[in-house]
């Protein structure tokens, strides 16, 4: 049965399919549990790990990430909750890869999982890869790297932008002294004399007025925007081939987020890294990405490019996204709202996971999960609606 929740066992033994849990029962999920934790965590401890385990080869040495059917579990007391589920696509060099969807669709997972940021125990990533290519030119197999080289890649390689900066800056900490510490920790050689005065620069860059003086202070003194320009700062200060930006600009008011985003394009142009930009909010995703994926319920049902993804939508939750942008004409005075709920995560359907909102259902989609189909060289969708596609078949279309 291997990773199969306890659901889906009851389902397949045809015990019930209610969400009610005896007390025998969570007994026999956690101490399941735990044996499956105990495995990976034993797996991640293990010390001088040879490279030849955990480096790989890239699929196309044009990308700087490929996901490649990654799944990443919450293993809980009432039940395996599967946050990504299977999902598979590139980021490549030089560009920004746009990541919607509702909350809780898996993006941040995702992207926690590229950091070996997932919060352990109870998250683990039990299958599939992530290939990161670094700038020495080797390719890491990320799940596999052991912890302390790990700790090397991140922060240096991979930087991550997060949605608050007030909670992910250190409160007790003067900002200078955080900044200070990511060149300390990454740098070989580095002095503190070095750290400041880099940091320093650093702020100025990110538009930063009077940089030697908010050096000095602590989080609590600078506005939202500041604030976030300090992380972005901190980000940028190893000089990362990639930026993983988790909504960062839902925090903040109109006028600064557009600052913030004209602040990150510019960003990546200077350092010509990639940027994965994760946002609920699609008129960003329009201003700043080149590639879109959109998720649902851990599963990607469409990626392309931000053009076919905007004009040509395949999935119906896709258009009903794109309907539900404020726009100047709507229908009723009224904004589009997709009906309905996300299916309980821990006991997921066999069928289409949007088969209860889906306004196009048909008979075939109560069958097996839809496949995802190749519109185009970058557009794929996972929907029966549109059938099979006349462009010829590669191995992307896997998933
Ligand atoms: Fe709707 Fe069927 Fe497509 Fe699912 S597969 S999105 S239910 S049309």
């Amino acid at each position: 049965m291997g990773l199969k929740n306890f659901f889906e066992r009851k389902k397949i033994e045809g015990v019930d399919n209610t969400m009610y849990l005896t007390l025998r029962e969570e007994r026999r999920i956690s101490k399941e549990n735990n044996r499956i934790i105990k495995y990976y965590e034993r797996q991640k401890a293990r010390k001088n790990v040879p490279e030849e385990e955990y480096l790989t080869q890239m699929r196309d040495p044009n990308n700087v990430v490929e996901f490649d059917n990654l799944h990443t579990y919450f293993f809980t007391d009432v039940g395996t909750v599967k946050s990504v589920n299977g999902v598979t696509f590139d980021v490549p060099i030089g560009k920004t890869v746009g990541m919607v969807g509702e909350s809780g669709c898996g993006k941040s997972v995702t992207s926690l999982s590229l950091m070996q940021l997932v919060q352990a125990p109870t998250g683990q990533i039990v299958e599939g890869s992530i290939r990161y290519q670094a700038g020495d030119g080797k390719c890491y197999d990320i799940p596999k790297v052991p912890k302390d080289r790990m700790l090397k890649l991140r922060g240096k390689e991979i930087s991550m932008i997060f949605q608050e900066p007030m909670t992910s800056l250190n409160p007790v900490f003067r900002i200078g002294e955080q900044m200070d510490e990511v060149i300390l920790l990454h740098e070989e050689g580095a002095t503190p004399e070095i750290a400041k005065e880099r940091s320093i620069a650093m702020l100025k860059s990110v538009g930063i007025p009077m940089p030697d003086k908010i050096y000095t202070k602590y989080p609590h003194e600078l506005s939202g925007g500041m604030r976030q320009r300090v992380m972005i700062a901190m980000a940028l200060l190893c000089n990362p081939r990639l930026i993983i930006a988790d909504e960062p600009t839902t925090a903040l008011d109109v006028t600064i987020q557009a600052q913030i985003l004209e602040l990150l394009r510019e960003v990546k142009e200077r350092i010509n890294g990639s940027i994965m930009l994760i946002t609920h909010d699609l008129g960003v995703i329009a201003e700043m990405a080149d590639l879109v994926v959109v998720m649902y319920a851990g599963r990607i049902i469409e990626k392309g490019t931000v053009r076919e993804i905007f004009h040509d939508p395949k999935h119906p939750y896709t258009i009903g996204l794109m309907r539900s942008k404020p726009s100047g004409k709507l229908k009723d005075n009224r904004l589009y709202s997709i009906k309905g709920q996300v299916p309980n995560p821990i006991n997921m359907p066999d069928h289409c996971y949007f088969l209860n909102r889906c306004d196009m259902a048909m008979d075939i989609c109560h069958g097996e999960y839809p496949k995802m189909i190749q519109y185009s060289p970058t557009h794929f969708a996972a929907c029966y609606l549109c059938g099979e596609s006349s462009f010829p078949k590669n191995d992307l279309a896997k998933e």
